[in-house]
This record gives C-alpha cells, sequence and structure tokens, in this order.
C-alpha cells in the first residue's frame, strides 16, 4: 500500500489543450462511407465470440451465459457474456476495495491521462466502435458516431475536470494558518448504465468515477454487453490496474440490486427507467449491518420530453426538430420529442406537414445506414406495440401505428405520429421510449407551457417561436433540465449542454458538466497553524503548491 498521498504533484509540463467537442464524421464522403462499410464487415466476422467477467483483473467464466443479439437480425449473436450472480457481488467489491487502497493515491495526473490515452484510441478506432454500436443496439452510422464521439468527450472532459478539481483552493486564507480544500475519492461505486447510449453513457459514468480516484463494479446492461467488454479491452491495453473496473455482466434484478445493497457500495451512478432508478434510490437509504456511510445516489432517469411549436415560428425549422428528436435512433433517447405541443392557429398545416415528413422516413436495417432502425428487443417491441394500441383509441393515427415484418424478424415499428392527443392521455404522459410522437393542441402560449410542465419528468424540452418575450418566459417557466430554443431537443453536447433531468428524471447531475465530478468526490477541508513543522517540511509544502 502506497503510503503518500501523491496527489499533489500534477507535473506542470502535462500537455494539455482546451477542451474541444469530436468533429462528427460526415458519412456522406465516399472514404468514410468506405471505412464504415470495411469496419462492418470485419466487426461481423468477429462476432459470437465469448468474453469473460474480469475481477480483479481476473478472468472468469460462468455456467449461465447472456447472449447479446442483434436486434435487426435477432438470430444473430453478437457476443457471449458471463452472466454474475450474486456470489459475485463479494469478490468483486474485495477487488475494488484492494485497488482502491493505491488507485486513490496515484496521482490525478496519471489517472486523467489514463483517460486521455483511453480516448486517443478510441478515436483511433472509432470506426470499429461505431460497427459495434450499429449491430449490438441498431444505431444507422451517424447516430453510431454520435455515441463515440461522446465517449471521447467525456473521457477528455473529465481528465481535464479532474485537473482542475485538484487545483481548487480555499478563497480564504486565515492569517497564521494554511487552508486547504481538497477533493478526495468516496470509494467503491457501482456502475449501472442503460443500453441506448452503451458507450458514452457506460463509458462517462465509469471515466468521472475513476478519475476521481474511486474504483467500481460496472454492470452494463445485458442488451449491450458487448460495447463493454470492448471498452475493457481498451482500458487493460492503456494500463488500468486490476482492480479499479471489475466488469461483471450481469441482470439488473438480482447482479446489480446486490451491489446496490452491499454495505461497502459507497456510490451508485445510474443511468436508466424511472422504476429501477427508483429501486435503487429506495434500497440504497436502507443502511446494511456494517455500514459506515451514507450511499451516494447519482440517478438519471427516464423522460417525456415536449417541443412546444408556436404560431410565429419558422416552421421548417420546427419541423426539423421537430422530427428529428422524435424520430432519431427511432425514440429510444432519454431526450427524444414524443410531444410536440402545437398552437391551435398552425395545428392543420403543420400536422398536414409533418404527416408528409414522417412518411418519407425510411425504416431498415442500420447496418446499410437506414435512418430509422428496430427497436433493441422483443420486450421493447411488445412494449411499444401495446402502447399504438392504447394511441389509437387516444388519439387519430396520422403516420404508421403498426410494426414492419422482414424476414429476418427485426424488432421494427413504423414511425408514428398520433395527433388529437389530449394532454392527460397515457401517450402523452408516459415514457414509451420508441418512435411514437404525439401532437397536442395548444390554445395559448399559456396553455403550451402548462402542457409542457404536466408529466411527472423533467428532462428535456424545446421550443420554437420568434417571440423573444415567449423564450424568456420559457426559460423561467419551462421546467426542464435542459432547455432548447429553436433547435432540437435531442443531442446534448459534452461541456455546453450539462445534461441532467428533473423531478422524475433523475438527481440533475448535468454530466458533462462542471459540476458533474463534485458527484463523485468528498470535499476535506485541511487548517494547519502555521510555524509548527519543520523548515524542510514547510518547504516540501511549498513547492506542493499547498
Ligand atoms: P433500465 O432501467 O431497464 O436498465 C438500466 C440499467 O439498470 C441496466 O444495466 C439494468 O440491467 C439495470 N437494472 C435493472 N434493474 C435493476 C435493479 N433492480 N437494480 C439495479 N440495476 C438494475 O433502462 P434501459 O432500458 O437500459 O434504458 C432506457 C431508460 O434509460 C429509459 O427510461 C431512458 O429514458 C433512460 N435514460 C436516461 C438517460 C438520462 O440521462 N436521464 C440517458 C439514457 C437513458
Amino acid at each position: 500500500m502506497a503510503t503518500v498521498n501523491l496527489t499533489h504533484s500534477v507535473p506542470s509540463s502535462l500537455p494539455l489543450t482546451p477542451f474541444v467537442n469530436e468533429p462528427f464524421v460526415d458519412f456522406a464522403q465516399p472514404e468514410n462511407k468506405r471505412r464504415m462499410q470495411a469496419a462492418i464487415a470485419d466487426v461481423q466476422s468477429k462476432l459470437g465470440r465469448e468474453y469473460d467477467m474480469i475481477i480483479g483483473g481476473k478472468r472468469l467464466k460462468t455456467t449461465g451465459k447472456i447472449f447479446s443479439m442483434n436486434p435487426a437480425h435477432p438470430a444473430e449473436v453478437i457476443g457471449v457474456h458471463q452472466r454474475a450472480g450474486t456470489e459475485h457481488v463479494e469478490p468483486a467489491m474485495q477487488a475494488a476495495q484492494a485497488a482502491f487502497t493505491t488507485w486513490s493515491r496515484t496521482p490525478v495526473a496519471d489517472r486523467a491521462d489514463l483517460l486521455f490515452r483511453a480516448a486517443a484510441l478510441i478515436r483511433e478506432r472509432s470506426f470499429e466502435f461505431c460497427a459495434w454500436l450499429t449491430l449490438e443496439v441498431g444505431k444507422n452510422w451517424g447516430e453510431a458516431d454520435a455515441d463515440v464521439g461522446e465517449t471521447i468527450d467525456f473521457l477528455e472532459f473529465y481528465g481535464r475536470e479532474a485537473l482542475r478539481l485538484h487545483g481548487t483552493t480555499t478563497p480564504i486564507q486565515l492569517p497564521g494558518e494554511r487552508n486547504q480544500l481538497r477533493y478526495v475519492p468516496l470509494g467503491v461505486g457501482a456502475v449501472i448504465p442503460p443500453w441506448n447510449f452503451p458507450f458514452a453513457i457506460m463509458a462517462g459514468m465509469t471515466a468521472a468515477s475513476i478519475v476521481c480516484g474511486n474504483t467500481v463494479i460496472l454492470k452494463p446492461s445485458v442488451d449491450a454487453p458487448t460495447i463493454a467488454a470492448k471498452f475493457m479491452e481498451l482500458l487493460e491495453e492503456v494500463g488500468l490496474p486490476d482492480g479499479v473496473v471489475n466488469l461483471c455482466p450481469g441482470e439488473g434484478p438480482d447482479f446489480g440490486s446486490a451491489v446496490v445493497a452491499h454495505p461497502q457500495t459507497r456510490f451508485i451512478a445510474f443511468t436508466g427507467s424511472k422504476a429501477v432508478g427508483l429501486d435503487i434510490h429506495e434500497r440504497a437509504a436502507k443502511t446494511q449491518p456494517g455500514q459506515i456511510f451514507i450511499k451516494r445516489t447519482i440517478l438519471e432517469m427516464g423522460g417525456k420530453d415536449s417541443i412546444i411549436v408556436e404560431a410565429d415560428a419558422d416552421l421548417d425549422a420546427a419541423l426539423d426538430g421537430v422530427v428529428a428528436s422524435a424520430f432519431g435512433f427511432n425514440g429510444q433517447k432519454c431526450s427524444a420529442c414524443s410531444r410536440a405541443i402545437v398552437s391551435a392557429d398552425i395545428y392543420d398545416v403543420f400536422c398536414d406537414r409533418l404527416q408528409e415528413r414522417v412518411s418519407k422516413i425510411k425504416t431498415g436495417d442500420p447496418a446499410e445506414n437506414v435512418y430509422t432502425g428496430p427497436v433493441i428487443s422483443e420486450k421493447s417491441y411488445r412494449k411499444v406495440l401495446d402502447y399504438l394500441d392504447i394511441g389509437k383509441k387516444e388519439g387519430t393515427v396520422l403516420n404508421g401505428g403498426h410494426a414492419i415484418e422482414t424476414p429476418e424478424g427485426g424488432y421494427y415499428i413504423a414511425p408514428t405520429v398520433i395527433a388529437d392527443v389530449a394532454p392527460t392521455a397515457r401517450i402523452a404522459l408516459e415514457e414509451i421510449f420508441g418512435p411514437v410522437l404525439a401532437v397536442i393542441k395548444s390554445h395559448s402560449f399559456d396553455d403550451a407551457l402548462s402542457i409542457a410542465n404536466n408529466t411527472e419528468y423533467g428532462l428535456t424540452g424545446a421550443i420554437y417561436t420568434g417571440s423573444r418575450e415567449k423564450l424568456d418566459r420559457a426559460r423561467e417557466e419551462f421546467n426542464v433540465g435542459n432547455l432548447y430554443f429553436n433547435r432540437k431537443c435531442t443531442g446534448a453536447m459534452v461541456g455546453a449542454h450539462p445534461f441532467g433531468g428533473f423531478n422524475m428524471s433523475g438527481t440533475d447531475s448535468k454530466a458533462g458538466g462542471p459540476d458533474y465530478l463534485l458527484l463523485f468526490t468528498q470535499a476535506k477541508s485541511v487548517a494547519e497553524k502555521l510555524g509548527h513543522a519543520s523548515p524542510a517540511a514547510e518547504k516540501q509544502a511549498e513547492q506542493m503548491g499547498m
């Protein structure tokens, strides 16, 4: 075990450029198209491989397996993964605890550097990662690229943020004292990501945890374990010490909840549905025998996001924004627009033009870069079809309203628009997480705002209007964590749009923002009376910037 805390020895020579978001790949360029097709062919030749559970650097196999399948071709196995059970919780915790003693004392510059090196490798292999995302969760090329780009952004951003946090000083130095404020790690955390941003959110929550000196048990979604296994391979390649990240693919209700309940789990970083987030919140709140701290929960949950379209809006821009937000990645984003709240003055023309646009959306295999692909699983497919039945009774179907059958049996659902929906209808209030948009008529701007605020969620929202006064009112009264003016409500960029929701959308942790890493640390105030240490110790303190 290290005896000296080295976290004050950031080399001043660290070559840091200012953070910039990763540029998007233009797949219209023939060279990029060729590279993506080659990456898909290459990844297709690697499908079906078995991946290990990794605890303390040891590779383990279980009798039960998790099979990750391609939602566009449900018979195609993407990867075979181990199935962590409750018996793996203790070994994973002990490995993470053992690693914590040294990792928490590893200089922050080294921890940040590990993130920067991981980012560089992902950038080098971005087409390959895009191909894995396309095949494992059904993202078209642009959506896959956005996920990979956001992953790189999180690594680059959190590395810089950790260094910034490390340089924090107290605002006041009392006469005769040396006053210091340090952000120290919490301990062992559980990282529990969703399947829909299986790279960016999984890697982002993991990176934020470890760059602050914590160690983790990472339990990826059963619908997207392969991308997590690939990330783990990459972390090992850049030199992550054993036990800092323990990769345990497992089912949420047994393995996941047992990790949450473990008395030594210090924090839980979760992103997923409201129901699971609330379950984790409750479980984490129950003190276990031997537990000596209050667990911290960072819970980012579902959404039911609205776009308000006013009569004074640029209608083309509003249609672009609504369609992209509702049907990008088949509405399977927490930020997806699932409610368009449209002024009565333009309602009919808006609905006509919306119907025309949505009828042109192509649905098909994302490996061929079709705009909308399948939903993630049979469970999700059934859930969305059930909501279509409900929606048909709650409004007028303008587009879709049915499944699309293919010879391979992919989980395709036609992009669906249901108009004339009451603000309190079920499809207006419940998260569907599929390609289903409800259109609601508003009779005034007050009415539009009150409809926008009538769900239990509060994640994203947008408003299209030419009126400064309405924008100003929305700034105050539209109650969501991420609000957009005259642009779509999806596509948050790291650094520019710190992300997190109000109310039942979560704890508003603002991933990709300047406050995020505080959630993975605790602040320690140290005050030293001057004049009592030896001159050598004083000199050393000065050199260390204290
Ligand atoms: P989910 O809640 O079903 O699963 C999320 C994770 O929790 C998975 O890893 C799952 O295995 C695990 N889990 C399930 N039950 C558990 C339990 N009892 N204890 C511990 N872990 C458990 O969500 P999903 O289907 O993977 O993802 C879609 C949901 O995520 C949507 O509701 C979406 O809105 C939300 N989401 C939110 C954000 C955000 O930033 N707010 C971002 C992406 C997705």
